[in-house]
Formats: structure tokens, sequence, C-alpha cells
């Protein structure tokens, strides 16, 4: 398994954009830094796109992917829990702001939208996904998806502490953990469902108590503007649980 860091912010400009990982060339997840990154023929190979929760900064770009897969002629599966939805299906492709895709054509739809119950494994795109409840200030899932040969990665979506029920039922040996701010937004982390550095390791800590083990871990959705505070403040995490953690960034590349 090969994941891809299409986007590794929570605000976007030419050399930041907003989160969106790639798997294998095949699965995405998170759709806001897809059109930006990809090439047409790259957007083509996509089989499916998880999304987490209805915030712009990771749905933002449905309807350019839409757009793009109609006039290729091709179809694409956007997969996500209820209320994701029906505020894709009311605010995003509501046939005002732009077209429906999950209605055009209506002899092939481009989109086929398809609705993820939390915590029961699915087959999407050749993977074991399972959607995770996590907490945020909307209804927010993290995936963990799993290959044929066994390799998970689990992706947390923006969340705020409190992840021990979310750790019991998952296992990867990647964790793709969003660290919005620096430890001095602790207040504004917890009020808006976000983690920082210092929250970030008591939910690791949490993670090795449980599971008796940590795997590999990326940070993602850094705010760019305290990037330098957040990298100082995640490498004191690290020293202190005596593990390595890496900040993510647009194209980086981790095999699994
Ligand atoms: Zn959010
Ligand atoms: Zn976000």
């Amino acid at each position: 398994m090969q994941v891809q860091v299409l986007g590794a912010h929570n605000l976007e400009s030419r050399d930041s954009r907003y989160v969106s990982l790639l798997i294998d060339d095949v699965l995405a997840i998170e759709a806001a830094a897809l059109t930006s990154s990809l090439t047409f023929l790259a957007q083509q190979k996509l089989k499916a796109v998880l999304l987490t929760h209805q915030h712009y900064d990771h749905i933002k770009d449905i309807p350019a992917l839409g757009m793009n897969f109609l006039l290729h002629e091709n179809t694409i599966e956007i997969c996500s829990t209820r209320p994701v939805y029906e505020a894709v299906a009311a605010h995003l492709l509501n046939d005002e702001l732009y077209p429906n895709f999950m209605e055009r054509p209506p002899e092939k739809p481009t989109i086929r939208f398809r609705v993820l119950a939390p915590n029961r494994a699915e087959q999407i795109a050749g993977y074991t996904v399972l959607a995770v409840p996590v907490n945020h200030a909307v209804p927010a899932v993290g995936y963990q998806v799993t290959s044929a040969d066994g390799k998970a990665v689990f992706y947390s979506s923006d969340t705020g502490p409190g992840l021990a029920d979310c750790w019991q039922q998952v296992s990867p040996d990647l964790l793709v953990i969003e660290v919005t701010a620096p430890d001095r937004y602790e207040e504004f982390a917890h009020r808006s469902g976000h983690l920082t550095p210092g929250l970030l390791g008591q939910e690791l800590e949490s993670f090795r108590k449980l599971k008796g083990y940590l795997p590999q871990v990326v940070t993602v959705h850094m705010n760019p503007v305290e990037e330098k505070d957040i990298a100082d403040e995640i490498a004191a995490v690290a020293r202190s649980l005596n593990i390595t953690i890496h900040l993510g960034y647009e194209g980086m590349k981790i095999h699994l």
C-alpha cells in the first residue's frame, strides 16, 4: 500500500493545500486537494473518494471532480455518512450552485454516492473500509483502510480529544492524524474539536496503553502560519514518547 499526502494543511495557497490522501492511485480520502494535485489522467484512475465530514476544507473539489468525470464520460463513487450526503445534496450538488452529478446524466449518473454506516466494515475499491466516529464540531468519522495484503492506515479526520473508543476499533500500521494548532490554542482545540501537539501526545499514550504498540505517525491539517511552533512542540512530544512523529507535507509518500 502506498499512501500519498496530497494536502497537509488547513489553509490553502500556492504552497499549501487542504488535507487529502491518495491510496495506491485509486482511493482518495477527502476531496479538497484532488483536482489541484492530480492530472486529469490521475483523476480518472480514482475509483472512490471517502469523505469524513461536511466542512468546506474537506469537500471543496466535489463539484470540480464531478464536472471532470462528466466530461470524461466516467463515473466515480463518493462514500460518506448520511449527514455528509445530506449536506452535499442540499448545498453543493443542488442544481443551483452546480449541476447535481448524482442524477446527471440520467442514464448513468457521474457520481454514485454511497452512504456508509459507522462501525461497519465495507468493501470499497478493493479495500476494507471502516468508518469510526470521532469528536468534531459536526458529525465526523475517521477511516481505517485495509488492503488485501493486510496493511492498514487510519486517518483521524478533524477530531478533538477523546479517541479511546475509536482506538478500540482500529489497528493501523500508519496513523495519519490531525494537529491543527500549537499548544497555546488548547482551549480553542477543545471547543472546536481539534488537536494540539500536547493533546496528540495524550491520545498516543492512550493508544499505546490500549493496544500495546504505536503505529507510524504522520500529522496533517496543520495551520501553516503556526507550523514552526507546531513542529517544535510535536518534536517534544515525540521525544517524551520515545517515538518518531513526521509532519505531513504536500507530495509525501509513505509505503506500507
Ligand atoms: Zn472540520
Ligand atoms: Zn478541516
